[in-house]
């Protein structure tokens, strides 16, 4: 049986999904992540049914590599899962700048070119990478495929691209680019399926996870999104500061004495609600604590969330609805009501009992917007790219 493997590979964790190929589109047959990468690695795979295929660690696994691990959790699909035969790899990349936006098959220039925008996504975009090129190691002759986290933000309006610096600047791509977007992509269509008239009309959708933004959707399409140049921009975010006046960080290191990298450290690892509360970058650990701290960090998580999606109503001119996704906001019915609690002059009402089930529904009938809560799956949207880029040109019907 054919299948494809997605990736989505970070600094300290690979996620990753095995998808067969069915008439209707990949269908899940494995899915987990190996984490604690470079301390003690750990890999876990469940099947379609939530049914533990592989729960392990490795004996002094702190030496092991990304392609090392990569390399047993090759190995360990062909060996538990011998009828599944591996076609092509599909990989989440953060950055495609502004030349690459469709999903594209990876070839040396590619490589290169994508290894030049290492400094737009720099916690990001050499994880990414480092996993295509342990693959092409590990399986030369294996297809792989880039599908990029801008490409979904790739005909933004104008407008919502600039900063408000001199042309040049913006000409040599800095601007805004926009990210998550393989989960906006997955929401569109999840949301076309469950509710074609809202799909139709304007929505925010806001990914909340370790990593936060907000996209504004018309049709389908991204009119305007809370990230801008660089995954730092935007919410308030597990261990990221979210937007931030450019003085602060011009005062750091002119009067403060940082370095660029302490910076970069302070605002992509340090800061966020780690930051704030002093505590945890984890949203559940901070409810679970009773220090006021953490109390002051999920204010402002909420605060800044609503303070956001204010902002991208305006590009849409109004709202419809407005879908929740990824760790926080599929899960979070607090974090969700603060948040909408903050949206209530749009004439939001939020039904409690709906919202504590994490209902797929969670407005009232008579709510002026609607609000839904929809699982995201990257891994899924990273599959069905994968073999459409795969299609040669002109076989596409
Ligand atoms: P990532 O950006 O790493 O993919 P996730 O989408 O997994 O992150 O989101 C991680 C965040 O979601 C953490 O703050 C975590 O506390 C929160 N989260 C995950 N599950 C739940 C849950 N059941 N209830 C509340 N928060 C949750």
């Amino acid at each position: 049986m054919e299948a494809v493997v997605s990736l989505n590979s970070g600094s300290s964790s690979i996620k990753f999904a095995l998808f067969t190929l069915g008439p209707d589109g990949p269908q899940h047959a494995a899915v987990g992540k190996l984490e604690g990468i470079g301390t003690a690695p750990h890999l876990v795979a469940r099947d379609a049914n939530e049914v533990i295929l592989v729960d392990r660690g490795w004996d002094n696994g702190a030496a092991l590599t990304h392609e090392a691990l990569l390399h047993d959790l090759f190995a360990w699909a062909g060996d538990h899962l011998p009828d599944h035969d591996i076609v092509a790899a599909g990989h989440r990349v953060v950055h495609g700048g502004t030349e690459f936006f469709r999903p594209l098959c990876v070839d040396d220039a590619l490589l290169a070119a994508l290894d030049a925008l290492c400094p737009l996504a720099p916690l990001h975009q050499p994880h990414n990478l480092a996993a295509i090129r342990a693959i092409r190691t590990l399986a030369p002759e294996l297809p792989q495929v880039a599908c990029f986290d801008t490409g979904f933000h790739h005909e933004l309006p104008e407008v919502s691209t600039r900063f408000g610096l001199p042309r040049a600047l913006h000409d040599k791509g800095i601007r805004r680019y926009g990210f998550h977007g393989l989960s906006y992509e997955y929401i569109a269509r999840a949301l076309r399926e469950a509710d074609p008239v809202l799909a139709s009309g304007r929505v925010i959708a806001a990914h909340l996870g370790n990593g936060a933004s907000l996209c504004a959707m018309r049709d389908g399409l991204s009119m305007d999104t809370a990230m801008g140049f660089t995954a730092l921009d935007g919410l308030l975010m597990g261990t990221r500061c979210g937007t931030i006046d450019p003085g602060a960080v011009l005062h750091l290191q002119t009067q403060e004495g940082m370095t660029a990298p302490a910076v970069e450290a302070l605002l992509y690892k340090q800061s966020g609600l780690l930051g704030v509360s002093g505590i945890s970058s984890d949203m559940r650990a901070l409810h679970m604590s009773d220090d006021p701290h953490a109390a002051e960090a999920i204010e402002l998580f909420a605060w800044r969330a609503a303070r956001e999606a204010s902002a991208l109503i305006l590009s849409l001119g109004g709202i419809d609805g407005i879908v929740f996704t990824a760790g926080i906001g599929e899960n979070d019915s607090v974090i969700r009501s603060a948040i909408c609690e903050r949206l209530a002059w749009l004439g939001i009402a939020i039904d409690a009992q709906a919202n504590t089930r994490n209902a797929p529904v969670i407005s009232m009938a008579d709510s002026e917007i609607i609000v839904r809560v929809i699982p995201t799956d990257e891994e899924r949207m990273i599959a069905i790219h994968t073999l459409a880029a795969l299609v040669p040109a002109g076989d596409a019907s």
